[in-house]
């Protein structure tokens, strides 16, 4: 039930007339321990805003964010420092997001004295904490393929790549349960985004990982999520495990997103409907009526689709899929069908 809404104001004031922006808008979803959910949608579809709200660096305006079974909500500043601990973010820009003036052993070693480890390792090390660190942060970089060497350097003497990487290592020195990933090769060279997502996958075995990945491209997560959600204008509109998913998309905006993808086995044919989405996505802080989707949806039925909200629910015949339309079943078994695929 989670939700985000933004006060849209006219400078400092909030504009009644224009009301909120339902960034997120009563999302519910579930992440595993040890695997890895992909969260898809278009951008302005509320992802980022979800994964912020996640880790409370965006304060959540209805609903719950549990943790380990706790509600972080109900948690005190210092409670929340130490849970945040344990919940990390890799973000899209990872020169935007790394300080350029700091080195990167500074940029590594920083978390750990922003969560109080300085204080931790001078009791187990002795004098030797700031030592113990610099050794951290070497490790950390070997764990994701840069030499030692590169401690003494600065984030614009390295690639894209290379510097991903460095937002790797920050996010996983503190040892985090949940990584959430926002974008995490979106902004890099299509050669370099699979070793980046091959190196996620390691240290998700590696270190015992449960990964949030947002992308705005289903081709990204395809492999390395356990579980994929589709959003649309703040919702989850479909949710269901990541083989299922590819193999028979359900709802109708994950049939469009999916028709984008091209096959890449040349030898088998490619016989599915191109659906090409028509219109911009529409305003989140002014939702179309009843499914959201309706004013893009090329299987829209008139009056119950521009009235009526469905919600996400299990589709009839399936192993408990969650799609979010009053028609899943219908166009499933070809009853309802796209009247004109380029609408
Ligand atoms: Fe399309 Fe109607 Fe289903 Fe919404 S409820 S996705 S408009 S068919
Ligand atoms: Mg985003």
């Amino acid at each position: 039930g989670l939700k985000v809404h933004f006060p849209i104001k006219r400078g400092l004031v909030f504009d009644r007339t224009v009301g909120h922006v339902r960034a997120v808008d009563g999302v519910d979803l579930q992440v595993r321990r040890g695997q890895t959910f992909g969260l898809v949608g278009e951008s302005g579809c509320g992802k980022s805003t979800l994964g912020r709200a996640i880790l409370r660096l965006e304060e959540p305006t209805d609903g719950q964010v549990r943790f380990d079974g706790e509600d972080l909500r109900d948690l005190g500043p210092e409670p929340l420092r130490k849970m945040r601990r344990r919940m990390q973010m890799v973000f899209q820009d990872p020169l935007s997001s790394l300080d350029p003036r700091a080195s990167v052993e500074s940029l590594l070693t920083e978390p750990l004295t922003v969560h109080g480890l300085a204080e931790a390792d001078r009791q187990e090390f002795g004098r030797d904490s700031a030592r113990s660190h610099a050794a951290k942060a070497s490790s950390m970089l070997d764990v994701v393929g840069l030499p030692g060497s590169a401690l003494a350097k600065y984030p614009h003497e390295f690639s894209g790549g290379q510097r991903q990487r460095i937002g790797i290592a920050r996010a996983m020195i503190l040892n985090p349960d949940l990584v959430i990933a926002d974008e995490p090769v979106s902004a890099l060279d299509v050669s370099v985004q699979a070793q980046v997502i091959n190196l996620l996958e390691g240290l998700q075995d590696l270190l015992g990982l449960t990964y949030l990945v947002i992308a705005h491209d289903l081709a990204v997560v395809r492999h390395i999520s356990d579980v994929i959600g589709v959003m649309y204008l703040g919702t989850i509109v479909e949710q269901a495990d990541s083989d299922d998913l590819y193999a028979e998309p359900l709802h109708p905006y994950t049939i469009a997103l999916m028709s984008a993808i091209p096959i890449p086995d040349p030898d088998v044919e490619d016989r599915r409907e191109r659906i090409l989405l028509r219109g911009d996505l529409p305003s989140p802080a002014n939702p179309p009526s009843g499914c959201r989707f309706h004013t893009r949806c090329p299987y829209r039925q008139p009056t119950r689709c521009d009235t009526e909200v469905p919600a996400l629910r299990a589709v009839e015949g399936t192993e408990g899929r969650l799609v979010a339309c009053h028609w899943a079943e219908d166009i499933r078994s070809g009853a309802v069908h796209v009247a004109d695929p380029t609408l």
